[in-house]
Order: C-alpha cells, then sequence, then structure tokens
C-alpha cells in the first residue's frame, strides 16, 4: 500500500521545496523503503522544454525522453533512482489531456470544469506512479507558493486526496520561510503563520512545518509556531542553511524528519538509516586534499541554474578525486582571439557547454582551439562538442567556412548538419533527439578507457547531428569518432590523438551523474585537469624543475 507525502511551500519562492524533499526521500530510502519524488508544476507550458534557460533554468532530460523541472535532477542525485515522464506535471499538461478528452467527447453534455474535472485528472496523475505498486512513499512536490492563483487546483486536489485517504496514508509538509530581522534581533513567525493560515483557508491543514532560517530555531519559537501553525511542536523543524545542499539529508536526521514522517504514516519496522556511502562522500568533499579551476564556457552564466546538472556532477567527480573544484564561469560571447589567453590561461580544464542559436558560439570556438593547441584538459557537451568538430575542420582541415546549419544554413561544410528526421519536424515542443540512446565505444579509445565497458547509455537533447560525409578527413587527422550509434552509426563521441585529454559527446553526461555513481566523464577529466594543474606547478617551481632535469 502506497503512501502520499506532500511538500507545499508557502511565503516566498526559492526555499529550496525540491531539496527539503530529496533529502527527506533520501533518509526513507536509507531506512530500506523504496521511495519516489514527483513535482507538479502551476505554469500552462505543457513541460519546461521551450522554455529559455534564463526563464526556467535547465532542462532536465529522464530516460524516457522527457523534458522536465531541474529538480527531477536533484531526485535523481540523491536518490540514485531514474524518474520519468511521469514524474513532471505542469498544468499545461493536466489542461492539454482534459481538452483532448473534451473534444473526443469523453465528457458529452457535462460543462467541462476546474472541479471536478481538472482536479480530478491532477489526482489521477498524482497517484499514477503509487498505483503501479512499486513504491512505499510516492513525495509530490507542489511548485510554486501557496497563495498563487495557478497553483490553486493543486492545492484543491491535496485536500480532496487528504480527505478521500486514511489520515495515516497521507501526510503534507509545509516548508515556510522565518526570516531574522536585524534591527529587531528577533526571528520572525509571522509571515509563516500566515502562510500556513491561507492554505488552511483553501482546506489543506500541514501536519509537519518546515523552517528555513538562517539562525537556529530555540524551543520557544518552536513552541510559538506549533501553537499557531496547530501542528506538535516535535513537527516544527528547523531547515537552516548548508554549505552544500548534500548536507541537509544529514541536518534533517538530526530534527528527525523522517522519524516524524514514519510515525505519521504508521511504518512500523523500518531499519536504522543506513548512509555510509552518503557520509564518506560528505567527508571528500568537506576535506579535499587538492584544487583545480575549471573554465565553464557558456553564455547562460548569469544564471546558475542553467548549467545545474553540470555543476553538481563536478561536485560528484571533485568528491571522487578528493580535490576541490572551483568552477568559473566565462561568457562565451566576450572570448576573443586577443583575450582568450588572458580569459583561460589560468584554468586547469575547459568545459564548453550546451545551447542553442548564434550568440557565442565564436567565443566557444576560440576557447576549444586554445584547450587543443595548449594540450588543457577539454571536455565538450552537446554544443561544445558540435563546436569541436567545427574548430578542428576551420583550424586543421583548413575548412574556413565550416559550420552548423543552425548557425549558418548555407554553409559549405556543414561538418554539423540537421539529421534527416529533422528536417521535417516543425513544432518545438518535445520534437529534439531526447532521452536514453545507446552508444557503442571503440576499444583502445578515451572513452573506452574513461566507461571501462561497451555499449553505453546516456541521454540526449539535441537536433543537430555530426555529419557523417567529413568523418574520414577527421580521423585521418587526428580526430576521431570514439562512440557510435550501433543502429544509425551516428557520432557520439569525438575525441582527440595526441592530447592528453580532449573529448566532446553529443548526448547530456551529466544528466546521469549522482552521488552514488558519479558521471565517468567528469571524474576522469577531473583527474586529468589534477594532473595539469600538478605540472603547472611543478613547470613554474625552479626548484621541481631542477628536480625533473
Ligand atoms: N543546438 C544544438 C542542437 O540542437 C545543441 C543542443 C545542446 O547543446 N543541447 O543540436
Amino acid at each position: 500500500m502506497t503512501k502520499y507525502i506532500f511538500v507545499t511551500g508557502g511565503v516566498t519562492s526559492s526555499l529550496g521545496k525540491g531539496i527539503i524533499a530529496a533529502s527527506l526521500a533520501k533518509l526513507l530510502q536509507s531506512r530500506g523503503l523504496k521511495v519516489t519524488i514527483q513535482k507538479f508544476d502551476p505554469y500552462i507550458n505543457v513541460d519546461p522544454g521551450t522554455l529559455n534557460p534564463y526563464e526556467h533554468g535547465e532542462c532536465f532530460v529522464t530516460e524516457d525522453g522527457a523534458e522536465t523541472d531541474l529538480d527531477l535532477g536533484h531526485y535523481e542525485r540523491f536518490l540514485n533512482i531514474f524518474t520519468s515522464q511521469a514524474n513532471n506535471v505542469t498544468t499545461g499538461r493536466i489542461y492539454q489531456t482534459v481538452i483532448n478528452q473534451e473534444r473526443e467527447g469523453a465528457y458529452l453534455g457535462k460543462t467541462v470544469q476546474v472541479i471536478p474535472h481538472i482536479t480530478d485528472e491532477i489526482k489521477r496523475r498524482m497517484l499514477l506512479i503509487g498505483d503501479t505498486g512499486q513504491y512505499d512513499i510516492v513525495i509530490t512536490e507542489i511548485g510554486g507558493t501557496v497563495g498563487d492563483i495557478e497553483s490553486l487546483p493543486f492545492v484543491e486536489a491535496v485536500r480532496q486526496l487528504q480527505w478521500e485517504m486514511e489520515k495515516e496514508d497521507c501526510l503534507v509538509i509545509h516548508l515556510t520561510l522565518i526570516p531574522y530581522l536585524k534591527a529587531a534581533k528577533e526571528l520572525k513567525t509571522k509571515p509563516t503563520q500566515h502562510s500556513v493560515k491561507l492554505l488552511s483557508e483553501n482546506g489543506v491543514h500541514p501536519d509537519i512545518i518546515a523552517c528555513r532560517t538562517e539562525r537556529p530555531l530555540n524551543l520557544d519559537i518552536r513552541k510559538k509556531i506549533a501553537l499557531f501553525c496547530n501542528v506538535k511542536t516535535e513537527a516544527v523543524i528547523e531547515v537552516m542553511d548548508a554549505n552544500s545542499i548534500y548536507e541537509v539529508p544529514l541536518k534533517m536526521l538530526q530534527e528527525g524528519l523522517d522519524v516524524i514522517v514514519l510515525k505519521k504514516l504508521h511504518i512500523n519496522g523500518y531499519s536504522a538509516p543506513q548512509l555510509g556511502k552518503w557520509k564518506d562522500f560528505l567527508d571528500k568533499l568537506k576535506y579535499p586534499s587538492g584544487k583545480v579551476t575549471i573554465g565553464l564556457i557558456g553564455k547562460y552564466i548569469e544564471l546558475q541554474d542553467a548549467y545545474k546538472s553540470i555543476l553538481e556532477s563536478f561536485v560528484h567527480a571533485g568528491a571522487m578525486n578528493e580535490c576541490k573544484v572551483q568552477v568559473v564561469n566565462v561568457h562565451s560571447e566576450f572570448i576573443t582571439e586577443e583575450n582568450v589567453e588572458e580569459k583561460l590561461g589560468g584554468f586547469d580544464g575547459l568545459l564548453v557547454a550546451p545551447g542553442f542559436g548564434i550568440r557565442g558560439v565564436e567565443g566557444k570556438i576560440i576557447a576549444v582551439q586554445y584547450a587543443r593547441i595548449n594540450k588543457l584538459p577539454f571536455f565538450g557537451i552537446c554544443l561544445g562538442m558540435q563546436m569541436a568538430a567545427i574548430e578542428f575542420a576551420r583550424n586543421v582541415l583548413n575548412l574556413k567556412d565550416a559550420h552548423s546549419t543552425e548557425m549558418d544554413p548555407g554553409t559549405n561544410n556543414p561538418v554539423i548538419d540537421l539529421m534527416e528526421e529533422q528536417k521535417k519536424v516543425t513544432s518545438k515542443g518535445g520534437t529534439m533527439r531526447l532521452g536514453a540512446y545507446p552508444c557503442e565505444l571503440k576499444p583502445a579509445t578515451l572513452a573506452h578507457d574513461i566507461y571501462g565497458h561497451s555499449p553505453i547509455s546516456e541521454r540526449h537533447r539535441h537536433r543537430w547531428e555530426f555529419n557523417n560525409a567529413y568523418l574520414e578527413p577527421f580521423e585521418q587527422a587526428g580526430m576521431i569518432a570514439s562512440g557510435k550509434n550501433p543502429g544509425t552509426g551516428l557520432v557520439e563521441i569525438i575525441e582527440l590523438q595526441n592530447h592528453p585529454f580532449f573529448i566532446g559527446v553529443q548526448y547530456h553526461p551529466e544528466l546521469k551523474s549522482t552521488v552514488e555513481n558519479p558521471q565517468p566523464i567528469f571524474v576522469s577529466f577531473i583527474k586529468a585537469a589534477k594532473e595539469f594543474a600538478e605540472k603547472k606547478v611543478s613547470v613554474k617551481n625552479p626548484l621541481l624543475q631542477s628536480e625533473m632535469i
């Protein structure tokens, strides 16, 4: 019998509902329960695939090719499980389903209304994953903030489910903010009181209040919140700011969040939390023995969320190498031949990021050239791989006008071209090459060394591909295709011979890196960057130089 936990948010956005949900899920999972998380987003887009990263941060792609909210990335990274299309639902998708049914005549004679038709569809989807019987607990994060017009139908659906289910089968956690007023030297509970009141006016009564705060909550404050919000004092949970999101599960363990949840859901016979691996990871993260500096060459760098999975993959790979990874964002639009040394000279490795459209691509190409010539560890992802191919074509094969037809549809040398089946596509939503595809690795290549087996499977999100008409000259000149799709022959990985570490991948390896399973290319890239940094030191250090002779 599956039990349900709903996580709502109050007072303000960005309190970290996703991290709280993932941390609780981690604790429950560590006690031997099967847990998954889903997110319901109140916006009207059918999925976030068509949203600009500036609007919504990164678009996370699941194994089954769903373009989803970046919180699903946190769920996967914390739980080391795969999520799917069913784990992310938007208002747009709900309405689309209901309207399609209406057109098919499913509601003939009836007026289609928010209640019950929209809320019924929300409830159906809220229970969908649980209905498979695969999970003991399904945690549902409700996007947005209580009080938003858009999230009302979701809150109403939670109310109905709370009413329909047995008390011990469902609980609601409300995440709020307890601000500290410097002038008054006090933590303030009023915003939380208001937010819980608002939720109660909508008929939902929270069982647990999780309080984001910069200062510890003393017993008096906890009692006050409990009294006003009508929960037990033990159900007031302090969520203090943490140095790393990966510390939050341990903080929640100290607060006893998992124990309260298990008690309320009448779940007995669970084991003590097994968090050994997690704690090892945290130890490595906290006490690194070295440091590397990586230049992240992208164009959405003003917004950290745009490259969320890449940044988290570096955290995992850094811990694995017992090395702190400092990522420095470099805006590709402002890299020129003249300033490239000054901008990129200090790094131990370069990652050229994914992206769409022409803005900033020339800077990316210059960055690739710099890494290639200076034997600086290089890692290109998706558009980053495509730029590596273009750079090689232009500067090694001397095809000066080489380009991708995405940026220059009329180029005489389309080394990156639209896939045949993409040429017919006109609609933008969900029509890229999406989700997991197999890739066969060539023996005795960097890629094969890194993964240690073949075939591999990685997730994609792109329309353009390496143009196989150019493969022969590329390989003859030292840029080889070390990974290909076994069915179609599409090039998935390129790598440079005679370079310590130069790899470009058409897929998105960052989407599969988890705390317990760091992505192997990231791990090897950091290792290569470490080696590069050590060499740099030894060359610059006159004492070591004499030793080297
Ligand atoms: N714009 C490129 C394409 O669609 C790369 C996409 C990406 O980097 N995710 O093929």
